[in-house]
Order: C-alpha cells, then structure tokens, then sequence
C-alpha cells in the first residue's frame, strides 16, 4: 500500500490520499498517555468508518525533552521539515525549555510556518461539568491572530540601554509626552492590515462554508486606536469589499442609521439576515467577556488579535469543562499548513499516571480530520465522546465534579469512546 502526502492545489485546495502520512509529536509530561490514548481513537474510527479504504500511517517527529534527549536539540531542524514537506501535523503539549535559546517550542513552530489563525471551537458536551447554568448554550469557534499584537516578541526590559535609546528616540525624535523612566520596560504592539485581514477572511470563509450566524470581531479599539481600532476597521473593510452580498455588518446599520434612522436601519438588518446574509458585527474586548456569561448564545465565530484570543479561549473553555475537553488548531490557509493540539500543557505532575483527560487531542484529531475532509470518521468520534461522557464514565478530572459517575483511567476512557464508535 502506497502512502502519500497531503498537497495543496493553486487554488488553495488541500487533496488528501487515501493512505495518508501524518507526522505527529508525541509530546512531553502527559503528552505520551493522552497520545497513546488518542491514536487508537482515531486509527478505530477510521477503520470502522471506512472499511479499510482510508488509512493514516502516523510518521512520529522529535520536540521537546524526548528531542534534546535524542539530539542534543529541542526542535531538530528535520521536525520543522517534515510539517514544511508533509502540511498537516498534530502535537502533544511540549515543556517550555527554561533558560536560553527557544521561548517557546509552541511559538517557534507558529513562527516558522506562519500559522496566521489559532483556531479554538469551544462547545459543551451534555454531562460535562461547568461552572454556568446553561453551558448549551456556549457554541464558539474563536480565530485568534497566531503572529502579531504583543506576542512579536519584541520588549526591552527596564533599565537597559536598548529600553534607553527607545525611550529617548520616543521623547526627542516623535515627541511623545510620557513620563519615563529606568524602571520603564517597553513592548511593541505591532497589528498590520495584512496580518489582519488574512486572519479575518479566515474566519468569514469558515462562517459561510458552516452556515454560522456572525462574525463578531473583538477588540479594544477604544483605547488603542492605531493597533486594535485599525483591526476592526480593516476587518469590516475585509467583509464589505470582497463578501458584498453575502454579509450584512454593523458598520452598514451604522450609515444607514446615520441617514435615515433607527427604524431604517433595524429593518434593513432583519431583512438581510432573513436573505441568510452573515452578520458582522464588533464588541469591546471587555464587554464581551461579560457578555459571554450573561448571553453566549449571541456569540458564534469570533475574530480577535493575539492576546485577547489567548484570554478569550481559556475563558471559553472553562464554561464548557476547562482544558482537558479544548482542542485547537494552528492553520495557515494559503499554505495549507497546520498543526492540531491540545490547548493545555504538559501537567509534569501527571505524567505516566494514565490519569489524564485525553479529550483535548482527541477533538484536536477530530479537527484535523475535518480538515483532512474526512468528516464521517471526525462526526463518528464527536458522538462516540459525547456518549461516553454522558455516561458518566470519565477521566478524574470530570469524575471529581461529577455525581455517580465512574472513574475511568485515559486508556480505559479511550477503550470506551473505541466500543461506542
Ligand atoms: P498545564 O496545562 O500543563 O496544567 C495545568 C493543570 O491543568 C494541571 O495541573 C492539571 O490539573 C490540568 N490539566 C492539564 N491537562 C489536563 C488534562 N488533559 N486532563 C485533565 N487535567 C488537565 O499548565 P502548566 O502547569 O502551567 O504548564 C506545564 C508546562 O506545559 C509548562 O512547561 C508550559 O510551558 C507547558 N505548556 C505547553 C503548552 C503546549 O504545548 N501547547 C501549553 C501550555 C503550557
């Protein structure tokens, strides 16, 4: 049997063989115990929903302790080759090294692949335990800008001579009146109309092609006008020029409002989304944090710069059972790129206990599987979890918040989500 790689069309169209390789990093701490767990997952559901005429043929590649273990290195060139070479990828959390060198491996690998979208579904699952009262309501898939914002990476710590000639190149050269001084340390917020419209077209594509209500574009442009406003602005600029038709946004409710009242304006809205128009609309990144618990269900994609996608998703996840159940993705559209993970880290502490949720990667597979175009084995695996969560057979995690549920190890919670497929 022949396997082959994932390719990408000049269309941007992703063509997937049958018999696929995917190169996975099995992850440090509990990375391990949730992969293993995981694997037989999707290799079952795969098998049963094809019969045989799909297949993954896993390819593993080093990060982290198992790589500086191995090669002296914690991200070998060769790994950041294969994810160039074969596009579609998967990982299990990695240690952060302290000391030196790489920041984080996570980082690195967004960086050199230009992942532009961190991509966060957050919904409830009957049964899981959450903090609100009405966590069936929360259906959200956040698009978070992977590569600018704060996170550039840029920062000069006080009392440098860099933070210095920043500072005097500030108060003399473009005359900023601040107050600074030696124990100011600095930071760039860098936010560019590229970075910002690709990461929003993104989202808007992903609401047309799901049928989802709205894009709500979150931001604090009331306060930093060049930086978060501008992302509001060309993200409305991105919806009005190249999707016409088929959206409808706050900023044409505001212009007709302007000209012919509120009336005008709600009817014209009403009618648009009746026509199946997608709404875009924008919210203040504080506000909507209230809003999520006072009325999530008004919320559906959500498009956000760097930070406050960071904030936004954890947020998100703890009302729908916290971070053993949050899977994500890191895609670059254009290139095909992406690498699908478990939004948690690597809990040392709970390492080789077999005690973890697995849930994380395994929606992360379900993802990429979706991705992939193979939807009836990601569907079959969605339901196989739901099932088994229902019926209180869960992972210590849910089991502690949970009445009359039975306590189940990661390999045994990965056997019964396999019988339930
Ligand atoms: P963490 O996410 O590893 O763990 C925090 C707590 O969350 C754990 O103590 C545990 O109680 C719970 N938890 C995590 N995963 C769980 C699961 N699958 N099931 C049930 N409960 C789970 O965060 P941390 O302790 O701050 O970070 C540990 C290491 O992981 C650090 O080196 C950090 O840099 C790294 N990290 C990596 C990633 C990544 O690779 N994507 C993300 C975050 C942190």
């Amino acid at each position: 049997m022949e396997f082959e790689k994932v390719k990408i069309d000049a269309h941007g169209k992703l063509s997937v063989p049958h018999q696929v390789v995917i190169p996975f990093i099995i992850g440090d701490g509990i990375g391990p115990d949730i992969w293993k767990a995981s694997v037989r997952v999707f290799d079952a559901a795969i098998a049963k929903t094809y019969q045989g005429n799909r297949q993954i043929n896993w390819l593993e590649v080093l990060a982290g302790e198992k790589a500086y273990n191995e090669t002296g290195e914690w991200l070998p060139t060769k790994t950041l080759e294969v994810f160039k070479e074969y596009l579609v990828g998967i990982k299990g959390p990695l240690t952060t090294p302290i000391g030196g060198g790489i920041r984080s491996l996570n980082v690195a690998l967004r960086k050199e692949l230009d992942l532009y979208v961190c991509q966060r579904p957050t919904k409830w699952y009957e049964g899981v335990p959450s903090p609100v009262k009405h966590p069936e309501r929360v259906d959200m898939v956040v698009f978070r800008e992977n590569t600018e914002d704060i996170y550039s990476g840029i920062e000069f710590a006080a009392g440098t001579s860099e933070a210095k000639q920043l500072q005097d190149f500030l108060k003399n050269t473009l005359e900023v009146q601040y107050n600074f001084n030696n124990s100011t340390g600095l930071g760039l917020k860098l936010v560019s109309e590229e970075g910002t419209k690709r990461l929003v077209r993104s989202s808007i594509d992903f609401a047309l092609a799901e049928r989802r209500k709205s894009v709500t574009i979150v931001h604090k442009g009331n306060i930093m006008k060049f930086t978060e406003g501008a992302f509001k602005n060309w993200a409305y600029q991105v919806a009005e020029q190249e999707y016409g038709d088929q959206v409808y946004t706050w900023n044409q409710w505001e212009q007709t409002k302007a000209k012919a009242g509120v009336e005008v304006a709600n009817a014209e809205q009403s009618k648009a989304l009746a026509d199946g128009k997608l709404l875009i609309k924008d919210i203040i990144a504080d506000n909507f944090l209230q809003q999520i618990l006072l009325a999530p269900q008004e919320f559906d994609v959500i498009a956000t710069l760097n930070l406050n996608g960071d904030y936004i998703s954890d947020a998100l996840a703890a009302m729908v059972g916290g971070i053993g159940i949050a899977p994500g993705a890191n895609i670059n559209y254009k290139t095909g790129h992406a690498i699908f993970e478990a939004t948690h880290g690597t809990a040392p502490r709970f390492a080789d206990t077999d005690s973890m949720n697995p849930s994380s990667v395994i929606l992360s597979g379900v993802m990429m599987l979706d991705y992939l175009g193979w939807n009836e084995a990601a569907d079959a695996i969605v339901n196989a979890v739901a099932a088994t969560i229902k019926q209180k057979t869960v992972t210590v995690d849910f089991y502690n918040l949970m009445t009359d549920a039975s306590l189940l190890k990661t390999s045994e919670f990965a056997d019964k989500i396999i019988e339930k497929l």
